[in-house]
C-alpha cells in the first residue's frame, strides 16, 4: 500500500512544529513502511524570499526567483531528514529535480509534464522515507522552476498519480473541509466526505482548503485526497473516491460566501450585434475577471449588459469602460458595490429538482432581494447586498438541512484560524 503524504507550511513555521511533523511521519513509516512525503517552506518562508528579491531589483528575473523560491521548500526537506534520522527513521531528501519532476519552463506557473520515478521507487524499494521538496520541479534545459503559489500540493498529488499511491494525505492547519465558514456560520459542520466538484466549487467559492489545481489533478487521475490537520488526530475530510449515497444522499453540501462582489450594467450598447465581443473582449484584455453575465433582448434602444466581478476590480473596469465609450457606445453606467455571492453547492442537486425553489423561497420570505442568480449542475449563486450574506448563508444552511445542532452549544471544535497555505 503506497501513500503520499504533504505537509503544508503553518504545520512547518518553527522547529518545535518541524519536530511534530516528525513524530507523524516517523508514526505512519512505522504503521505502513515507507512513504513519500512532501513540504512546504517553513510558515511565511516564500512570501518573505519574494519580499527579499523585490529589495534588490524591482522585477526580479523570473529563472532566479524560481531559483530563489525553490530554496524555502529545499529547507524543510532538509530539517526533515536530520529530524527523521535521528528519530531512527531511514529518510533521504530529494529537491524536486531529483525527484524526477519535469516541467514546462514558464517560470513561476509551470506546470508538471512528467514525473520520472524511478529514483523514487529506488528509495522506496530500499525501506526509506522519501522527502520531496514541493513546489518545484526542472525543464528540459534543467533550470529550476516552481509551480505557482500553493504548488505543493500540486506535487503532492502529481507524485500519488505517478506512484499510483492508494491516497495523498494533505496536512494542514484547518481540520478538514466545512458545510461553510465557521466564522460566517457558527453551526458550519466538518464534512467526511465531498466529491472532487464539490470540492472544486467550494474552493472557487473561498471555501479555500485545497488547492484548485491539486483538485484537477486529483480528480483527473482518481487519487482520493484526504485533508485533516497535522496538530492532532482529528478525523478530516475524504475528497473523491467513492460518490455513491454520500452522508445519505444529501442534496446540498456546503453554502459559501463571497463577499467581495460588484456589479456593474451597461445600457443601451449600440449596436447590438457584436456588443458582447466588444465589451468583454476589452475587459479580457485588462485582465478583469467577470463572474455572472445577464444580458436583455437587443431592442431598438440597444442591448443592457449586467455583469459581476471582483470588488476590487470596479474602479479600473469603470475608468476602462468610461475611456473607451466611442468604441463602445452606451447610454448609460451604472455600478455598484457592497455586493456579496452566496452559492449553494452539491452534487446530489444534479438529479433533485427544486433547489432553487428552496433558494428563491428561503431568501424571499426573509426580505433578501436576490440581483442576479448564475447556476451550474451542482451550484446555484445569488448575488445580494453584501450587509444581507452572511444572513442569507445562515439562512440557506439552515434550510438545506446542514446546520449542526451540537455546534449551538457550544459542542463542536472549530478550526484553527484562518488558513494561509493552499
Ligand atoms: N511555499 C509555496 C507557497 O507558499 C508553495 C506551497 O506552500 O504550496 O506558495
Ligand atoms: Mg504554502
Amino acid at each position: 500500500m503506497r501513500v503520499v503524504q504533504k505537509y503544508g507550511g503553518s504545520s512547518l513555521a518553527t522547529p518545535a512544529r518541524i519536530l511534530n511533523v516528525a513524530e507523524r511521519i516517523a508514526r505512519a513509516y512505522r504503521e505502513h513502511g515507507p512513504l513519500v512525503v512532501v513540504l512546504s517552506a517553513m510558515g511565511d518562508t516564500t512570501d518573505e524570499l519574494l519580499a527579499l528579491a523585490r529589495e534588490v531589483s524591482p522585477r526580479p528575473h523570473p529563472d532566479a526567483l524560481d531559483l530563489l523560491l525553490s530554496t524555502g521548500e529545499v529547507v524543510s526537506i532538509a530539517l526533515m531528514e536530520m529530524a527523521l534520522r535521528d528519530r531512527g527513521v531511514p529518510a533521504v531528501a530529494l529537491m524536486g529535480w531529483q525527484a524526477g519532476i519535469r516541467t514546462t519552463p514558464s517560470f513561476g506557473r509551470a506546470l508538471i509534464e512528467s514525473v520520472e520515478s524511478a529514483r523514487l521507487e529506488r528509495h522506496l524499494s530500499g525501506g526509506k522515507v522519501v522527502l520531496v521538496a514541493g513546489f518545484q520541479g526542472v525543464t528540459a534545459e534543467e533550470e529550476i522552476t516552481t509551480l505557482g503559489r500553493g504548488g505543493s500540493d500540486t506535487t503532492a498529488v502529481a507524485l500519488a498519480a505517478a506512484l499510483r499511491a492508494e491516497r495523498c494525505e494533505i496536512y494542514t492547519d484547518v481540520d478538514g473541509v466545512y458545510t461553510s465558514d465557521p466564522r460566517v456560520v457558527p453551526k458550519a459542520r466538518k464534512l467526511t466526505h465531498v466529491t472532487y466538484d464539490e470540492m472544486l466549487e467550494l474552493a472557487h467559492l473561498g471555501a479555500v482548503v485545497l488547492h484548485p489545481r491539486a483538485v484537477e489533478l486529483a480528480k483527473r487521475y482518481g487519487v482520493p485526497l484526504y485533508v485533516a490537520t497535522s496538530l492532532d488526530d482529528r478525523e478530516g475530510t475524504w475528497i473523491g473516491g467513492e460518490a455513491q449515497d454520500m452522508e445519505g444522499g444529501r442534496v446540498v453540501t456546503g453554502v459559501a460566501v463571497d463577499e467581495s462582489v460588484a456589479r456593474v450594467t451597461l445600457r443601451g450598447v449600440r449596436p447590438p450585434e457584436g456588443a458582447l465581443k466588444r465589451l468583454f473582449g476589452l475587459l479580457a484584455e485588462a485582465e478583469i475577471n467577470v463572474d455572472i453575465i445577464i444580458t436583455s433582448a437587443a431592442g431598438p434602444d440597444g442591448l443592457d449588459v449586467a455583469f459581476s466581478l471582483e470588488a476590487g476590480d470596479l474602479e479600473r473596469a469603470i475608468e476602462l469602460l468610461a475611456a473607451r465609450r466611442s468604441s463602445l457606445a452606451y447610454d448609460r453606467l451604472d455600478a455598484e458595490g457592497g455586493l456579496a455571492k452566496v452559492s449553494v453547492v452539491g452534487a446530489g442537486m444534479a438529479s433533485r429538482p427544486g433547489v432553487a425553489a428552496g433558494v428563491f423561497r428561503t431568501l424571499a420570505d426573509a426580505g433578501i432581494d436576490v440581483k442576479m442568480v448564475s447556476t451550474s449542475e451542482i451550484k446555484i449563486s445569488v448575488v445580494v447586498e453584501r450587509e444581507q450574506a452572511r444572513r442569507a448563508a445562515r439562512l440557506l444552511h439552515t434550510a438545506f438541512g446542514l446546520d449542526d445542532e451540537a455546534a449551538e452549544a457550544g459542542g463542536t471544535p472549530s478550526p484553527q484560524g484562518e488558513r494561509r497555505e493552499a
